[in-house]
């Protein structure tokens, strides 16, 4: 389904993942395991576009429901992965993913073994500021130590992860039981004060299609206050 001209959300894949349709094709994360046939099926049947014409995955951080398809769709359509360094070396096996409770680390781990997804090193790795395939790449750790969200300023589009999501059109906070570290995440979306976006994209949840940066604001605004009254 095309969200915004351009942007596309492949439906039926949890977490979501959106192709940025262009001159090449980008792929910003890829869901859950056994859905790569479902991505190649958009790609050849809704955009009448080849495999091929897939050159960039962007994974916005490591849990397996983003990563789940991405080796896979890399060697039926030689795309680059890219990810951020500190989530690609858990991407990559060299890291265990860290959670606040012990037990949902043990979780992401056996989920892992279940689904039967393998480590995998990234092509390239992307930095605060860098820019790949027309979009700005921001370091936003938190929710994962390498979680970034990707910034198409042409569109004024913003791909969050799991940043934060939107449910009602009410923007919220990961949940706390599966996010590395929830202070730093209330730490980075203040680099989104100055932002400009009017569409917001998240890996759960709906997109916020309207005024997107000033619901962010107004969000961040409210965790202030709910400090100062703590
Ligand atoms: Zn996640």
């Amino acid at each position: 389904m095309e969200i915004v001209p351009g942007i596309h959300v492949i439906e039926g894949i949890s977490a979501h993942c959106y192709l940025v349709d262009g001159p090449e094709l980008t792929l910003i994360d890829t869901g859950m395991p056994r859905k790569t046939q479902k991505i190649l099926r958009y790609i050849t049947g809704t955009l009448q576009r080849t495999p091929t014409d897939l050159k960039t995955i962007l994974l916005t951080h490591c849990d397996i429901d983003h990563i789940g398809n991405a080796r896979e769709l890399r060697s039926i359509t030689g795309a680059s992965i890219a990810a951020h360094p500190q989530d690609a070396d858990i991407i990559a096996g060299k890291k265990t993913r860290q959670t606040p409770q012990r037990v949902m680390s043990i979780l992401f781990k056996l989920l892992g073994l279940f689904l039967q997804v393998k480590s995998f090193p990234v092509d390239e790795i992307i930095n605060n500021g860098d820019t790949i395939a027309g979009l700005t790449v921001l370091h936003l750790p938190g929710h994962t130590p390498g979680s970034i969200a990707l910034y198409d300023p042409k569109r004024k589009v913003l791909f969050i992860g799991d940043t934060l999501g939107c449910k009602d059109g009410i923007v919220q906070s990961p949940p706390k039981s599966v996010t590395w570290d929830m202070e730093k995440v209330y730490q980075s979306i203040e680099k989104l004060q100055t932002l400009d976006f009017t569409v917001m994209l998240s890996g759960h949840g709906e997109p916020l299609t309207s005024d997107a940066s000033v619901k962010v604001r107004q969000f961040i605004t409210k965790i202030h206050e709910n400090r100062t009254t703590r």
